[in-house]
């Protein structure tokens, strides 16, 4: 057993009574509690106030020096099929449209080395990062399903006891309907991946379109994550047909809805009547923030000169989380044609989403969209907190406040894991290309 002393876990990951603020403190600029934590092997087993009890005899010791420390994080929005082909295939328009052109002739390269190398070098970035728990989506639509989903099965196994990977079978909603559903069921089937995914389109048969995909998920015991609205489109709804289909096929199994970026250009009236039917099924919504600050807001002069971005992609992060709708902001796409940068790195994707939403408004919380939140969506409740029973993967910042942290976001990390430190350097990108 080993006893980590004095590290500053924010409050929303701590277990009652641990995560009521200390009186005296303020919650809404530094919402953390001193804790001692104690690790069993890979489990945390007791959470205290720091200082609290001396060390059992024979308990090693390590004084954190006040770090604040977060458990290991989770990113519930990636997509390790395309990750890492930006040297091959770059977007220089930077436009959405061109992403899935582009992607779309690479994926010619996508053999199962191929696959396997890129996949695992960006879930050594992720380990390295801090991570322990990756959802991907995978392209399933094409012919490139069947690598990527066997790949995928195969670095879940090797990364089994490390990193928690899921994986979603990503298709065209028409294409699903239409043709491929069979085909697309039985790699969910064969491969064991967690949700059917899809990303549906504003259309007069979008209804029609989402029945038959949760049924087909029904079929498999399987949740479903969709990619929706991600556009400033007005018109775009797919997250409302997406809660009007839930809760007409009273889908039993979970359900996340990644983007949703047009409901924030709606009607403020018709976009709170969207996000009580979100509540109402239950369904969790993923941001991305990056991805979309990338994508979204892409414009050019009539002579082809680049534009400034008027609008900047973000979904109402703040009011799906009074709501109390499970709320996470992940990777999405890491250094290909949708996304030219990012290292499946949480800790960035925290900092900057707190910068790009204003979630300094809701400090408290904040933390919980790396966390708890996409442990809730991902179904992993010990996940995300740093209580008794949790993974003991624990990531210590270079910072003993929130402010400190959120001022200086590249500052090098360590990590914990289990009774020991971990190492936390990320591959170099020489081994990328290399074997
Ligand atoms: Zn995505």
């Amino acid at each position: 057993m080993h006893l980590y002393r004095n590290a500053r876990v924010p409050l929303v990951c701590l277990p009652a009574p641990l995560n009521r603020p200390v009186e005296g403190s303020d919650p809404r600029v530094e919402p953390w509690r001193a804790c001692d934590v104690l690790v069993d092997g890979d489990r945390i087993t007791r959470v205290t106030p720091a200082g609290a009890e001396p060390p059992a005899p024979g308990v090693g010791v390590t004084d954190l020096g006040h770090a604040m420390v977060l458990p290991g994080l989770l990113d519930v929005h990636t997509h390790l099929d395309k990750a890492h082909t930006w040297h091959r295939a770059p977007n220089p328009t930077g436009e959405f449209w061109d992403a899935i052109k582009v992607l779309g002739a690479d994926s010619v390269n996508w053999t199962d080395k191929d696959l396997h190398r890129r996949a695992s070098f960006a879930l050594r970035c992720a380990w390295a990062n801090g991570t322990n728990a990756v959802r991907t989506h995978v392209d399933s639509g094409g012919g490139v399903g069947a690598a990527g989903h066997a790949v995928m099965a195969r670095l879940r196994e090797e990364w089994a006891g490390r990193i928690t990977l899921q994986t979603v079978a990503l298709c065209g909603l028409d294409g699903f309907v239409n043709g491929n559903a069979g085909d697309i069921m039985n790699l969910v089937a064969t491969h064991q991946a967690t949700a059917l995914g899809g990303f549906p389109q504003p259309n007069p048969d979008l209804p029609r379109q989402l029945d038959y995909l949760l049924a087909a998920a029904k079929e498999l015991g399987v949740g479903v994550d969709l990619h929706v609205d991600e556009s400033s489109l007005v018109h775009a709804e797919c997250l409302r047909a997406t809660a009007e289909a839930v809760l007409r096929n009273q889908f039993p199994y979970p359900v996340a809805c990644g983007h949703n970026c047009s409901l924030a250009v709606q009607p403020e009236a018709r976009a709170l009547d969207t996000l009580s039917l979100v509540k109402a099924a239950g369904i969790g919504i993923i941001s991305l923030p990056l991805c979309n600050l990338y994508l979204q807001g892409r414009g050019y002069s009539p002579e082809g000169a680049p534009a400034t971005p008027r609008w900047r992609g973000l979904t109402l992060l703040h009011e799906f989380m009074e709501a109390g709708v499970p709320v996470a902001c992940a990777s999405d796409n890491v250094r290909d044609a949708f996304y030219a940068w990012g290292d499946l790195d949480m800790v960035e994707v925290y900092t900057q989403s707190v910068r790009l939403g204003h979630l300094d408004t809701r400090l408290e919380a904040s933390p919980s969209v790396a966390t708890t939140g996409p442990a809730a969506i991902m179904g992993l409740p010990t996940h995300g907190r740093v209580a008794p029973g949790s993974p003991a993967d624990l990531v210590v910042l270079a910072a003993t406040t929130f402010n400190e942290l959120l001022a200086r976001p590249a500052a090098r990390r360590r990590l914990i894991r289990g009774e020991t430190f971990r190492s936390a350097e990320v591959p170099a990108y020489a081994e990328l290309f290399g074997g």
